[in-house]
């Protein structure tokens, strides 16, 4: 099948128009022999590459491509399936930007271009194309940090170890894992994880229980957080919880529960994290505002958990704005190559900046991922890269070093 990729990248050194010819004709003749064709844009910094072709030999340059040293940064904007090539027959074509000021939204360079081609003004690749070409959508190329200018020095944690020789696992135990602010050197929060008596993942937890039984246990499960967090004396630092919205909804005086509960273990309110998801916290959203009203009255915060990953999170967050909002980990995972998530992270980072939301990237787990979250503003971070939970503990932190 006919398949189509863009990818954009930034080149390692300003390139003369006799390199830069050089290079398209090597490709030019490289790509020819396996019926790949397409355009190459360059601007004297970056790239804009459009291949067309059958699809494995598309993917197999584009992989060779990742690879190559004479650019960096290389991120995929966009791969499809087409009916015909939109850019013609002719190999690898090359267009040098600063020789067309006006790209091609200069008639000459577009017509010779799109010679024969009807329709083409709403197809996405050539959008994509033009905008490069006419220097619109240039913030979206964020230099992010190198990540070979980074390692990780792990740090013991600074908290004390709980006394785990006495304690006999009731019903649950959590385990912690620290979200971090890497700018200052900080832990800000610990979130607290429910794992089973024998250590097992939460689902284990909440198996076999019926709906109610579970909003039961979900709420009175968090003593057991409270009680670790205390153990460990987390001082200023906050602890994260999650909870079922419908926990703090259908179970009478759950909000004066947890406050008890928190009051008794030492902690203060404002200490105190809410991580809800959206989907409950939507289908019952009258109610749950009243329960979010009561928990900021006590003086807990709230933060919306896996934003992304569901089917509401922009409508919950045009009905409510928490303190802090945990973008999901599957628009985390290979964001620094990844064109439609970064597209979308940046969205919500100038969203949540507008309305003095702190954002959270969930799930970082290389170096790569952290250096651009980083570069295009995010607060906070969360992560195996950084640390993982540990059961009745805090774990070491792994933390950013410039080299
Ligand atoms: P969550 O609140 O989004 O918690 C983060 C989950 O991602 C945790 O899984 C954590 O171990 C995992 N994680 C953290 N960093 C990474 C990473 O870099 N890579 C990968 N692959 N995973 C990472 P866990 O502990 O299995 O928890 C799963 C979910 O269970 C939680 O997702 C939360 O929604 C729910 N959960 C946990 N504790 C409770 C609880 O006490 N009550 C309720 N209602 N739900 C809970
Ligand atoms: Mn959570
Ligand atoms: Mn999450």
């Amino acid at each position: 099948m006919l398949s189509i990729l863009v990818y954009r990248s930034r080149s390692r050194s300003s390139m003369t128009p006799a390199e830069l010819n050089q290079l398209v004709r090597t490709a030019r003749g490289h790509n020819e022999a396996v019926g790949v064709t397409g355009i190459l844009l360059f601007d004297g910094e970056r790239f804009l590459q459009l291949l067309e072709g059958p699809e494995s030999e598309v993917q197999a340059i584009y992989e060779r491509l990742q690879n190559d040293p004479r650019h960096y940064q290389v991120v995929k904007l966009l791969q499809d399936y087409a009916p015909r090539r939109r850019f013609g027959q002719w190999g690898m074509r090359m267009i040098d930007v600063r020789t067309h000021p006006q790209g091609l939204a200069d008639q000459s360079v577009s017509g010779s271009l799109l010679r024969g081609i009807t329709a083409l003004t709403n197809d996405r690749a050539f959008k994509i194309t033009q905008a490069f070409a006419t220097g619109h959508g240039q913030d979206h190329f964020t230099e992010s940090s190198d990540p070979e200018q980074w390692c990780f020095t792990t740090r013991p944690s600074p908290f004390a170890q709980p006394d785990v020789s006495s304690h006999v696992p009731e019903l649950c135990q959590f385990a912690l894992q620290p979200i971090v602010d890497t700018t200052n050197g900080r832990i800000s929060s610990l979130e607290a994880l429910i794992r089973s008596r024998t250590g097992g993942p939460p689902q284990d937890c909440f198996e076999g229980l019926t709906q109610e039984q579970r909003y039961l246990f979900d709420l009175e499960s968090k003593c057991q957080a409270f009680q670790l967090a205390s153990q460990i004396d987390i001082g200023a630092c906050k602890l994260s919880i999650n909870l079922l919205p419908m926990s703090l909804v259908l179970i009478p005086g759950a909000i004066n529960h947890l406050a008890e509960q928190v009051a008794q273990n030492g902690l203060k309110p404002q200490q105190i994290i809410v991580e809800i998801t959206e989907e409950e916290a939507i289908s019952h959203f009258d109610d749950f505002q009243a329960a979010l009203k009561q928990l900021r009255a006590i003086g807990m915060s709230v933060a919306i958990d896996d934003f992304g990953a569901g089917f509401a999170g922009l409508s919950l967050l045009s009905r409510f704005q928490p303190e802090k909002l945990k973008i999901d980990r599957l628009l985390i995972t290979d964001i620094h190559r990844d064109g439609p998530r970064q597209a979308i992270v940046r969205a919500i980072i100038e969203c949540c900046r507008a309305l003095g939301i702190t954002t959270v990237a969930e799930g970082v787990e290389t170096p790569e991922e952290w250096c651009w979250l980083q570069a295009v503003g995010i607060d906070l971070f969360q992560g195996y890269l950084f640390a993982r939970p540990k059961l009745n503990g805090v774990p070491a932190v792994a933390w950013p070093v410039p080299v």
